[in-house]
């Protein structure tokens, strides 16, 4: 046994990340065990919304998301046939205290790991040591662990978050039944490309129908010399699933061929989807994947948290902002209940259930099921969309999604810190 230490965390994602420096605020020492040898930047945009901005800003890189980040200001869903159903404004200007911002996701990543380098010390993170299972012991808990050397080692501590993804080692082996992960046919293709602002040049677009889809959204300022910004895309179709998914990383590059043609003619005067898209110095290839839900994250002194816990549908934008309140809930429950099981206890017993269901209302196309009705109603296309969806079941549609998401306006504006400012874990 190499190393004793109060929270192992397995997985230095945006969750683990988040739960070192979180129990570093906190008083607590930690150590995140990664299994990729060098952390790179890798992803393309997501969008953070200010639940997490919240927590991101309590952890004190309110400026370092302004300088990585673009604040979204306008979520807009528009019609296959390129006119608006809805458009509404976002952070700030919709009156949240906190923005939102799409930001680069390895730019977050390699943000929150250089500031654990900083805050911890380079030791508190191990690369190249994936963690392989785990065993309960007497007073504690030990991480199995395949090391840098090849070596198989062993690490205790008194709690180990499994911060460790969508392929969890340590939900596997606290749910060995578990079926594969769960794939309704979706594929995304995800691009970046440089090019002139969209709308209000803040704005999130989502275009067309629940089974073929294109996102978009800046992820720079606009560059003063060219006037282009670099636009984050997401092309989605849905296909037969009945042959299985094959493989889910952030970085199988593919090429345009597979999808471009599905999209040949959604060319708008505000939106050229087919240049947008042949621009894209390269493309990334991800099935849309989830698990279902699990009835317990907690194994004694183990718990899951983030996409180890709860991995959902990426169409609500949401599963790196809950992975950072995952880490943020979990350190109040260690200022609650101390460092141990109880803590980990009432982290499940807070998110477990709520998650659940946002897992498979995601499922079920979370906020994009409006475009559903719409292409239900008439197709997609239209000339007035009150003659299609009054604008009341829309807005309950979408005041229904962000309160189960966590991010409904006057909650989270009056929601007090979920940590205070100075508290620490009684020694
Ligand atoms: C296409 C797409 C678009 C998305 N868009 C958004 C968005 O706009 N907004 C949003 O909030 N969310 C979005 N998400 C979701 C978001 O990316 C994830 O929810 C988030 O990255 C989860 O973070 P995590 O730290 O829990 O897991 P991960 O990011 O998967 O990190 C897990 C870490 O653990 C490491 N690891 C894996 N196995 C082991 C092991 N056995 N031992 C040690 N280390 C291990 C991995 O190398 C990795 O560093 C999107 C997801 C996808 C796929």
């Amino acid at each position: 046994m190499v190393c004793t230490v109060t929270v192992l965390i397995a997985g230095g994602g945006i969750a683990g990340l988040t739960m070192a420096l979180t129990c570093h605020q906190i008083g607590v020492p930690a150590l995140v065990l990664e299994s990729v040898r060098t952390m790179a930047p890798l992803g393309v945009g997501i969008n953070l919304q200010p639940n997490a901005i919240r927590e991101l800003c309590d952890l004190g890189f309110a400026d370092d998301l302004d300088r990585i980040g673009i604040e979204a200001t306008e979520w807009a869903l528009v019609g296959r046939g390129g006119n608006d159903v809805w458009a509404e404004e976002r952070g700030r200007s919709a009156g949240y205290r906190w923005p939102q911002y799409s930001v680069h996701r390895g730019e977050l990543q390699m943000l929150l790991y250089r500031a654990v380098i900083d805050r911890l010390g380079p030791d508190a993170i191990l690369t190249g040591h994936r963690v392989t299972g785990y065993h309960t012991a007497v007073d504690g808990v030990v991480a199995h662990v395949d090391t840098r050397d090849g070596k198989a080692d062993e690490f205790s501590g008194s709690v180990l978050l499994a911060a460790d993804g969508l392929h969890s080692a340590v939900r596997a082996q606290m749910h060995p039944d578990q079926p594969e992960p769960h794939w309704g046919g979706q594929i995304l293709w995800r691009g970046a490309t440089p090019g002139p602002p969209v709308r209000s040049g803040a704005c999130f677009t989502l275009v067309g129908t629940p089974d073929q889809r294109f996102v978009h959204y800046p992820i720079s300022s606009i560059d003063p010399d060219t006037g282009l910004q670099l636009q984050n895309w997401i092309a989605e179709l849905t296909v037969d699933p009945s042959g299985g998914v094959v493989q889910s990383s952030w970085n199988k590059e593919v090429d345009i061929d597979e999808f471009l043609p599905a999209f040949a003619d959604w060319t708008f005067d505000w939106l050229d989807i087919p240049s947008l898209v042949r621009g894209a110095p390269a493309v990334w290839e991800f099935p849309m994947v989830d698990r279902n839900p699990v009835d317990r994250w907690v194994d004694g002194r183990t718990c899951l948290i983030g996409d180890a816990a709860h991995v959902m549908y990426p169409v609500g934008s949401n599963g790196a902002s809950q992975a950072i309140v995952d880490a943020r809930v979990m350190g109040a429950k260690f200022l609650e209940h101390g460092v141990g099981p109880d803590a980990a206890e009432a982290f499940e017993e807070q998110l477990l259930e709520p998650m659940s269901k946002l897992v498979l209302r995601n499922r079920g196309h979370g906020p994009i099921g409006i475009l559903g009705v719409v292409e239900e109603r008439c197709g997609g296309y239209f000339d007035d969309i009150d003659d299609v969806i009054p604008r009341d079941e829309i807005e309950v549609f979408m005041s229904n999604y962000k309160a189960a998401a966590g991010f409904a306006i006057d909650a989270l504006n009056a929601a007090p810190s979920t940590i205070q400012s100075g508290a620490r874990v009684a020694p």
